[in-house]
């Protein structure tokens, strides 16, 4: 696009992040206000995502957090319509939120699994839900919009004990490669970010003893991606121009093997 401002290629847009209180949703949510983009910060702890939204604005961005569950459709839903009656609705949607609850299957962690199932999943789709309208708006007006949705490199190899994860993630990669056919042709473009292993608060949630081992030994040989490498990528990929879709990025530590 000849007429796009390449020091702040996302100037005029209107993204949603879910997740953005620590992690890959923060870094994301600093690197496309940092773009232009007006962000509206999604997760549950307030005190994180007022801190995001100084921090934003204390380097020329503007933000908006909201404070929600993505579990609960009422909430998401109020979010979806705030956004519109202050924005006139989003044209870029970060599926983010996530857990991951490690366990071998017989030790039947079954809270653990519907923990996973409900936000990875169920979260996913409430903020499917509320927010495609408005993302299939945006495109047919200005003729681009993003729906990246956050998978895991676990969607697509094999890793002991992570089963029910790798499931949830499969599904995230699957139904992205599905709604990309369907929303391509409305212009709106559709992502499946893949990473490997990156250092966030995500493994802090671990209580497998195993999994905590395997996540710590694996920390002493190899160099894990950190939150902005993933930031960059969703920057560059949201930037490029109307006719370009990275339908599935993987990102790898380097010498991160499977
Ligand atoms: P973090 O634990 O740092 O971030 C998870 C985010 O999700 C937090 O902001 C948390 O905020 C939010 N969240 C959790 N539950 C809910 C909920 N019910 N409603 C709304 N928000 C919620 O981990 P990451 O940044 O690593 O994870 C982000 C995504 O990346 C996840 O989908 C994860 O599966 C995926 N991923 C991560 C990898 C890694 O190695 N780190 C690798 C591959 C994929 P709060 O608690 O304030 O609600």
């Amino acid at each position: 696009m000849s007429s796009q401002n390449t020091a702040r290629p996302l100037q005029g847009r209107v993204a949603v992040i879910t997740g953005a209180s620590s992690g890959i949703g923060e870094a994301t949510a600093e690197k496309l206000a940092a773009f232009g983009a007006h962000v509206y910060v999604l997760a549950r702890r307030a005190d994180r995502l007022a801190d995001l939204v100084a921090r934003i604005e204390g380097n020329s961005g503007t933000a908006t957090a909201i404070t929600a569950d993505v579990t609960d459709t009422a909430a998401i839903q109020a979010a979806a319509s705030q956004v519109v009656a202050e924005r006139g609705g989003a044209d870029l949607l970060l599926n983010n939120a996530g857990v991951m609850l490690p366990a071998p299957i017989e030790e039947l962690a079954t809270e653990q699994w519907q923990h996973q199932i409900d936000l990875n999943i169920t979260g996913l789709m409430n903020t499917i839900g509320a927010f495609v309208t408005q993302l299939v708006k945006a495109a047919s007006e200005r003729g681009v919009a993003d729906l990246i949705n956050t998978s895991s490199i676990a969607a697509q190899n094999i890793f002991p004990n992570f089963a029910v994860y790798s499931g949830t993630k499969a599904y995230v990669t699957h139904l992205s490669r599905h709604l990309r056919v369907e929303l391509g042709p409305k212009n709106v473009r559709v992502s499946a970010i893949e990473p490997g292993i990156v250092g966030t608060e995500l493994q802090g949630h671990v209580t497998d003893k195993g999994a905590q081992d395997w996540l710590e030994g694996s920390r002493g040989v190899i160099e894990w991606l950190t939150p902005e490498d993933i930031a960059d990528t969703i920057g560059f990929l949201a930037s490029l121009p109307p006719r370009v879709n990275l339908q599935q990025v993987t990102i790898m530590p380097t010498a991160q093997q499977s």
